[in-house]
């Protein structure tokens, strides 16, 4: 199920410029998501988990097309759809959707639900008012939702039913990846599962493939079939879920997994504290970006960039403490 690739991220960069003075001369730029590859396989689900801050949302929205990326290339299908005119954003919608955090900015407040779905279907190709007014009862049973909902408007429903109808706008054209932006992280906790389920339950029928960007490990854990690190605009560390919660390799993903595996499954274990705060996106520190706070840094650390390498099949990461992350002297990059 899972080993055709879908989505092939290389190299993707996203800067902001930032300006100063009247004429607006640019002083330096916010490197939102500085050199991100990874890929997407048909079916699967990838997390993709970091503080906030780390690039992660602005990473999900270039992947959907909401903003264009500053450098890099982004393959769908084998195809390139870096940069595409607007037109051929529209087609790639059907393709790739997105879910919010907050449903409600995804709802029209004036319009009802069924209205809300329809402008969806607007994407595909239906051509009478039966068959569209069929897929909206179709697609509301499918979120466990009742087809009288279609007259209500937003306001009428709580956090979590506005969710689902959020998944169901996302669904409505039978998309091929759905990209779910902290997709619980705004509901309360008795509701946060049942979300989670859906979206498993329907990648189980459809075959969709996820991106999940969520802050809560314990989320991702659930949810993925493998998982991405990202700090500071990069990704640290990617790997099969299994192996990274079992065998985290990054410092990084090491003091993450330690704050749940501490007090959820090992209370005899002290969580890993980081020291100091996120550096800015503007200022990323030279070698490796993480060094400013890593618990295991060394000399080597501030003065190479490590490279992302396998260290295990399948298992990716970027630190010196892997002979296979750091270059040869003679290719090493000054800081
Ligand atoms: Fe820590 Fe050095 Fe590894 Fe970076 S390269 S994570 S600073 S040990």
């Amino acid at each position: 199920m899972q080993n055709s690739s879908l989505l092939e991220i290389d190299n993707l960069k996203k800067f902001y410029p930032i300006t100063a003075g009247i004429f607006h001369r640019q002083v330096g730029e916010i490197k939102a998501v500085d050199g991100v590859s990874f890929s997407v396989h048909n079916g699967e689900t990838l997390g993709l988990v970091g503080e906030s801050g780390c690039g992660k949302s602005t990473l999900g929205r270039v992947i959907v097309k909401l903003e264009a990326p500053t450098a890099g290339s982004i393959h769908f299908q084998s195809r390139d759809i870096t940069f595409i005119d607007r037109q051929e954003q529209r087609k790639i919608r059907r393709d790739i959707q997105i879910i919010f955090q907050d449903p409600q900015s995804s709802l029209d407040p004036r319009m009802t639900v069924g209205d809300s779905l329809e402008e969806a279907l607007l994407l595909v190709d239906r051509t009478t008012e039966a068959q569209k007014q069929e897929r909206i009862r179709e697609l509301l049973g499918l979120v466990g939702l009742a087809s009288e909902y279609a007259d209500r408007y937003p306001h009428e429903f709580s956090g979590g039913e506005k969710q689902r109808i959020g998944i169901a706008r996302a669904l409505a054209v039978n998309p091929k990846l759905v990209v779910a932006d902290e997709p619980v992280s705004a509901l309360d906790v008795s509701i946060q599962a049942q979300i989670i389920n859906l979206l498993m339950d329907l990648k189980e029928r459809f075959g969709v493939a996820y991106i999940v960007i969520a802050h809560d490990l314990s989320v991702i854990k659930h949810i993925s079939d493998r998982v991405a690190v990202m700090y500071l605009g990069k990704i640290m560390e990617i790997a099969p879920k299994q192996d990274l919660f079992a065998g985290p390799l990054h410092p990084y993903t090491q003091a993450l997994l330690s704050a749940i595996y501490d007090a959820r499954l090992h209370s005899d274990r002290q969580p890993i504290l980081l020291s100091g705060d996120v550096p800015s996106a503007s200022r990323i520190p030279p070698g490796c970006r993480f060094h400013t706070r890593c618990f295991r840094v060394m000399p080597i650390c501030p003065k190479v960039v490590p490279v992302f390498a396998e260290i295990a099949p399948g298992h990716f990461t970027a630190c010196h403490l892997y002979p296979a992350c750091t270059p040869p002297a003679e290719t090493s990059p000054t800081p």
